[in-house]
């Protein structure tokens, strides 16, 4: 079975209509781009081709209310859930971009934090932790950050300061990026690669501590197995209460979001 974010909320068809499209659009583009060869470059093209189809399919559809702005980064202390392609790309990213002063920073908290949820096996034990890639509250590798958290949003930052209880969010800005998300796991899938979605930071853990999970990963392995989290219902920080956008009254409150989930199939 395929979570599905719409849960809990009616849409019109034209916006049920761009969550598949985004979705299939992103499954296919995953397929392609996996057929001419599995590689670094490719696992990055791949995370970036995604991004930018988030960014894209998400910008026709009015932003709302919000609070959110550079420097808050009360959803960056949640589990975050990704895709092996988005997990290297993250590292990758920071490895050749980022100040060697930012990046030995961040070597220090990608080994600290994965230290904290090495052991963990569900997100109901998680621990309140700020996510390896934030320095100074704010993300270090923002232009290739996961999908999830591209649709991460709020309009009452009181809300996510108390632990999330009462979020309203803007509703096809937060599932636009997880069904990219979940079309890009799929084409991974379908390219014989392994696609559910593993725990950012222990993913990171496992690329830095070794480096051999990669080349495995990429030959069909499921080298990540111990990055993945499994997702408990206990762990949700609170109800969502979800602002269907451009028609708020098409909505249904009432859905929820554990975190910062990604795609998982059963
Ligand atoms: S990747 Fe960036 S945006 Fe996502 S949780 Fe980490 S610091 Fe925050």
């Amino acid at each position: 079975m395929v979570s599905k974010p719409t849960s809990g909320v009616r849409l019109p068809v034209f916006a049920q209509k761009a969550i598949l499209d985004a979705r299939d659009s992103q499954e296919s583009a995953a397929i392609g781009i996996l057929a001419e060869g599995r590689t670094l470059t490719k696992l990055r093209e791949l995370t970036e081709n995604a991004g930018a189809l988030s960014d894209q399919v998400s910008s026709l559809f009015p932003q709302g209310p919000t609070d959110c702005k550079a420097g808050c980064s009360y959803c960056c202390q949640v589990p975050v859930e990704v895709t092996v392609p988005e997990a290297v790309t993250c590292l990758d990213y920071a490895r050749k971009r980022l100040p060697l002063a930012q990046l030995a920073r961040i070597e220090e908290q990608i080994h600290e934090v994965g230290e904290r949820v090495s052991d963990i096996t569900s997100t109901e034990d998680y621990p309140n932790v700020p996510c390896p890639l934030l320095i100074d509250d704010r993300c270090s590798v923002y232009p290739v950050r996961p999908l999830l958290c591209r649709g991460m949003n709020s309009s009452d930052v009181n809300a996510c300061k108390n632990g999330f209880a009462s979020v309203k969010m803007n509703y096809m800005q937060w599932a636009l990026p997880q069904e990219v998300q979940l079309g890009l796991a799929l084409g991974v899938i379908d390219s014989g690669l392994h696609g559910l979605s593993v725990n950012l930071a222990a993913a990171l853990k496992l690329l830095v501590d070794e480096p051999d999970s990669l080349p495995r990963w990429l030959s069909g392995e499921d080298s990540f197995a111990a990055a993945r989290l499994e997702i408990t219902a206990g762990t949700r920080p609170s109800e969502l209460t979800l602002l269907a956008s451009p028609l708020p009254a098409a909505a249904t409150p009432g859905a929820q979001v554990a975190s910062k989930r990604g795609p998982h199939l059963d």
